[in-house]
C-alpha cells in the first residue's frame, strides 16, 4: 500500500488526494492471518509539517478463539487517522531533522507513504483483548477438554471451593464419631 505523495508534498496545505484500497494477499503481522481482500478508503491531506492520513478498511481475519481453541473468521471495519511527516525536504532533496515523536510516520527518501505499518497497528488496537468465535461460546471442559459447545461431556460439574471444605468438614465429622 504505497502512495507517492512528491506533488502532494509540492502542493498547498489543504491539497487532498483519495484512493480507494482494493488489496488482494496482504500480510499484515506475522500473527495476523488475512483472509481475502481488504478494501477501504484513504485520503491524503496536506498539513503544515506532512501529511494526515485518514480513512478505513475493511478485511477479515483468522482468528482463535480465547475459550475453545477453534478458528474462526472474523470481519472487521478499522477506522485510522495517522500523521505522516517527510524525512527528505521534497523541494531541495535534503535530509529533514529526525521525527521524533513516536506517533509520526515518515514518509521515504522516495517521497513514499507506506500505509502497511499503520494499518497494522490500528487494525492490532481494533482487536479485543478476548476473541470469542461467539458470544456465548462455551469453551472446553476443564477437566477432559470436551468442546462443550457441541454438548455436554461427561465429567462431573467440578464442586466449588466452599462446598468441597463443607463436604470434607462433614467427612472429618463422621470419622470421628466411628
Ligand atoms: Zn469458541
Ligand atoms: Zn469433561
Amino acid at each position: 500500500m504505497l502512495y507517492n505523495v512528491a506533488q502532494l508534498m509540492k502542493a498547498p496545505v489543504g491539497t487532498s488526494l483519495v484512493y480507494d484500497i482494493d488489496e488482494e494477499d496482504v500480510q499484515l503481522d506475522s500473527d495476523l492471518k488475512v483472509i481475502g481482500p481488504l478494501t477501504g478508503h484513504v485520503r491524503l491531506r496536506r498539513i503544515n509539517q506532512g501529511l494526515l492520513v485518514d480513512g478505513w478498511v475493511e478485511l477479515t481475519l483468522d482468528l482463535t478463539c480465547t475459550r475453545c481453541l477453534k478458528e474462526f473468521e472474523q470481519p472487521m471495519h478499522v477506522d485510522f487517522a495517522e500523521q505522516f511527516n517527510p524525512t527528505v525536504d521534497v523541494l531541495t532533496g535534503l535530509p529533514m531533522p529526525p521525527i521524533d515523536e513516536e506517533e509520526i510516520f515518515p514518509i521515504d527518501e522516495h517521497h513514499l507513504v507506506d500505509l502497511t505499518e499503520a494499518i497494522r497497528q490500528n487494525v492490532l488496537l481494533a482487536l479485543p483483548m478476548v476473541t470469542l468465535c461467539r458470544e456465548d461460546c462455551k469453551g472446553l471442559c476443564p477437566q477432559c477438554g470436551h468442546d462443550l459447545n457441541l454438548g455436554p461431556c461427561e465429567c462431573q460439574p467440578e464442586v466449588d471451593t466452599r462446598m468441597s471444605v463443607l463436604a470434607k468438614l462433614l467427612q472429618d465429622g463422621s470419622n470421628s464419631e466411628s
